[in-house]
């Protein structure tokens, strides 16, 4: 009997195991009809928004509706893709599939990204690092709510209404289909400081006339109220508030919370997100 006990155990954890992987690795790879009609529906706004010469930094080097850029730039996984990207799937257990589109490599520089619920990649090799920080965004896109407590509780972070970013500043900013809401500001604790918070952009150095690849660029910390720019890197007043010293973080909080995020979900606030998980599923 105890014999018997043991050997149904051994099966049950087992097969536990195995549906546990097989419920994390659950990649669907969207081809090329599919994924122009989510790039469509779910991308328009962004692709919309980007002036003519974003356009061409990002490169998009055709004029047209958002539908025959979708047709240029999207394309298919191979076989051999598809296995490397189901074999690299950090296992988590948000029951939540993986959706992939893959573009050309020119398109956004070739950066990962996401559009709503999907993993954008292009041709190349992906870690399960950069997996998780994509995965990261994707939750960040259908929990924003939660996020935002979880910012301002553990970060600091706050998200503002009725901010204005000035236009000079609006048309210089790199576009970042992860980070479509700008208003994050870092809090200011000194109740003697004339600002309240710092909001963090990155910019393109120069007119984007001038600008030739997605990577020329700088972040500064604008100032709420006083509307003041300050370059992040020397910005004091943004580091004695606890704002990142690396600059692919201080980007904006949601890379902030991926880049952190990306060795893996921090136990304690897994647990704590799993309950709300539970009771609030898209
Ligand atoms: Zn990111």
């Amino acid at each position: 009997m105890f014999f018997l006990c043991v050997i149904l155990s051994i099966i049950l954890i087992v097969l536990w195991f195995v549906l546990y992987h097989m419920r994390s690795r659950s990649a669907i790879f969207l081809n090329k009809d599919e994924a122009c009609e989510y790039f469509v529906a779910h991308h328009s706004l962004y692709i919309n928004s980007l002036s003519k010469e974003e356009r061409r930094i990002k490169g998009i080097d055709i004029n047209g509706s958002c539908y025959d850029i979708g047709r240029k730039i999207i394309s298919e996984f191979s076989i051999a893709e598809k296995k490397m990207i189901r074999n690299r799937l950090p296992p988590d257990q948000f029951d939540i599939p993986w959706f992939f589109i893959k573009v050309s490599i020119n398109y956004e520089n070739g950066y990962p990204h996401t559009i709503n619920g999907a993993i954008v990649l292009s041709e190349g090799d992906v870690s399960s690092t950069v997996l998780r920080h994509e995965r990261v965004h994707v939750l960040q896109k259908q929990y924003s709510e939660w996020f935002d407590s979880y910012y301002s509780n553990l970060y600091g972070v706050d998200r503002l209404s009725n901010i204005k970013i000035p236009s000079e500043l609006k048309m210089r900013v790199r576009s970042n289909p992860d980070t479509p809401d700008l208003n994050y500001g870092l809090r200011v604790r000194s109740v003697s400081s004339t600002i309240s918070h710092i909001i963090p952009l990155c910019l393109y150095e120069k007119d984007l006339i001038g600008v030739k690849s997605m990577s020329e660029t700088i972040i500064v910390g604008y100032c709420i109220p006083t509307n003041q720019v300050y370059p992040i890197d020397a910005f004091k007043l943004w580091h004695d508030n606890g704002g990142p010293k690396e600059m692919k973080k201080a980007e904006h909080i949601h890379e902030w919370v991926a880049y952190n995020w990306e060795d893996g979900f921090p136990n304690l606030i897994y647990k704590k997100w799993k309950n709300y998980y539970k009771n609030n599923k898209v």
